[in-house]
């Protein structure tokens, strides 16, 4: 019996090894997963005739294989149509080397049936799920033959099965592991080589970005100097178009370089309550403007950790959006105060246009504005902002009847 143990590790290494060599060497791009991949159900097929030629005899008519790994390894990692190749395969493999037909037809016609929902629920699973219910899967085999040689009343062959079926669950599992751990792998590498690859262009747009900010600033000097000029009221107003167009430029690039900038600045501890009245200040003209009104409760003594202009960006975008948002006529509240678990909460409110489900859920992300001369940009850097120094952003928006945002930052201890 032991030599037949021996015979079938010399089986696993076999398989370990074909498998290992295939995905070192043959792997295939998972776009192909569509069609029948033919490097996998080749290897798939050396594993099948190798261990359905060289099958382990226990006893004179029972031959231990491993041509169930192979099966299902062909339907997971290959599709359903390397799976039914692979099915043809073993039932030609399984003539010539003179297996029992009849047997081998019906019980692998039913094993291939009940793969095929298998495999639509293993590819939903994480790593644990799959193995847990591949393995599941496979015990079907021991635990039939099982009871039918218990049936039969063939007692010897019991130990032998039993380790024999143990032995190629582990294969099995150390295969799904092996499979599933180089793919995360390969899959790692390419998201890496994709951000490398974002983060190159955004460091060269912001360059270009600041190159262009300096002739944009010095053309805007010569349309200042031009405005002074004798002009027709007409030219007057085409020159503070021109200004203002340049603004917005000026605007989106300056919003641009806030995203694409790398943060290495050192943090500081703010005061809070004034930074916060500071912002207000900074908007309240723009807010009569509008005929809005804001109301204030800040806390005194707020003090957080952070970066002092940038979280004024952040109360300044959303203030403006809040102005915004509400157009004319209109009431804006900002509230201030230390929560009990120790981070400072930010409430700005408005009674604006607000959002529907599907407007919050593109919010924040690049580009996205619903204004004719928005950048899109404001919420992203503050998101990016605000999670840099360990807070958090909160949106509660109605459709006409306003929004509430909270920022939510961690206090100073
Ligand atoms: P921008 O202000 O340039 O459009 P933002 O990133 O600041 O870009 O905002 C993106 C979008 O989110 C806005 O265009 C607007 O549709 C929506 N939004 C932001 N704040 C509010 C608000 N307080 N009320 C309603 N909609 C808002
Ligand atoms: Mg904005």
């Amino acid at each position: 019996m032991w030599e037949s143990i021996q015979s079938m590790c010399l089986h696993v290494v076999f398989i370990l090894f074909t498998i290992l060599i295939y995905q070192v060497f043959f792997k295939e791009r998972e776009e192909k997963r569509k069609k029948i991949r033919s490097k996998f159900f080749l290897f798939m097929l050396i594993i099948l005739v190798f261990t359905m030629s060289q099958p382990v005899l226990y006893s004179e008519i029972y031959k231990y294989d491993f041509k169930a790994v192979a099966i299902i390894l062909s339907f997971l990692y290959g599709g359903k149509r390397a799976g039914f190749a692979a099915f043809l395969a073993l039932l030609v493999t399984g003539y010539f080397t003179d297996q029992r037909m009849l047997i081998l037809l019906g019980n692998y016609t039913v094993f291939c049936l009940l793969l095929l929902p298998v495999t639509n629920m293993f590819h939903r699973y994480r790593i644990k799920g799959k193995v847990i219910l591949i393995s599941f899967f496979y015990m079907m085999i021991p635990i039939t033959r099982g009871i039918f040689l218990q049936l039969k009343g063939d007692h010897r062959q019991t130990f032998f099965e039993l380790s024999s079926s143990l032995i190629v669950l582990a294969t099995l599992i150390a295969i799904v592991y092996l499979i599933e751990n180089m793919n995360e792998q390969i899959e790692m590498k390419q998201e890496l080589i994709r951000t490398e690859k974002m983060n190159v262009v955004s460091q060269l747009a912001a360059s270009v970005a600041h190159e262009i900010r300096n002739p944009m600033t010095s053309v805007r000097g010569f349309m200042q100097l031009m405005q002074k000029e004798n002009l027709t009221q007409e030219q007057h107003l085409y020159i503070s178009i021109s200004i203002e167009e340049l603004d917005r430029a000026q605007e989106i690039i300056n919003q641009y370089l806030a995203l694409a900038k790398p943060q290495t600045d050192q943090y500081e501890t703010i005061d809070l309550t004034s930074v916060i009245q500071q912002s207000i200040d900074v908007m309240h003209s723009y807010a009569i403007l509008n005929s809005i009104h804001i109301t204030q409760q800040v806390e005194s003594s707020l003090e957080i950790e952070g970066l002092k202009l940038e979280i004024q960006q952040v109360l300044i975008n959303i203030i403006k959006n809040a102005i915004e948002a509400i157009k004319s006529e209109g009431e804006i509240w900002i509230s201030a105060a230390k929560n009990s678990n120790g981070f400072v909460s930010i409430l700005i409110k408005d009674n604006g246009v607000g959002m529907t489900e599907n407007q919050m859920k593109k919010l924040g992300s690049p580009y996205y504005s619903t204004k004719e001369k928005g950048t899109g940009l404001g919420l992203t850097v503050c998101h990016q902002i605000v999670k840099q120094m360990g807070g958090q952003i909160m949106i509660k928006s109605e459709l006409n009847k306003g929004t509430c945002f909270t920022i939510n930052l961690p206090s100073k201890k």
